[in-house]
């Protein structure tokens, strides 16, 4: 038996963090997992190998709990209500600093 593909400890998970539990708090920020988040958009998913893509996820892998759900269409309709006409070609600068984040959703309280 190999030992190559071990679990690793439990993680020293963010304080004061607002996701459904403490390994998800991880996950989000971890450049080492191939865990997909977006914070502006509310996107939760794995990364495929390889990159470029990624399988969306409703319900949290560690506590089950659901996910809220991902504001991708929200967020393009908000950037074409600034008249960008193709919000993901749209670069950041361009953009008003809360639409980068989560703020905008936040702030919107949804
Ligand atoms: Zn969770």
């Amino acid at each position: 038996m190999s030992d190559q593909a071990g679990a690793l400890p439990p993680v020293e998970a963010p304080q004061n963090h607002d996701q459904c539990c403490a390994q998800m708090a991880y996950a989000i920020t971890a450049d080492d997992l191939a865990f997909h988040y977006s914070a502006r958009l509310r996107e939760y998913g794995i990364d495929y190998k390889g990159g470029g893509s990624f399988q969306e996820i409703e319900y949290c892998p560690w506590c089950g709990k659901k996910l809220p759900p991902p504001l991708t269409e929200e967020w393009y309709d908000r950037v074409r209500e600034l008249g960008f006409e193709n919000p993901w070609l749209v670069e950041d600068d361009d953009l008003p600093e809360e639409l980068r984040t989560d703020r905008w959703w936040k702030q919107a309280g949804l």
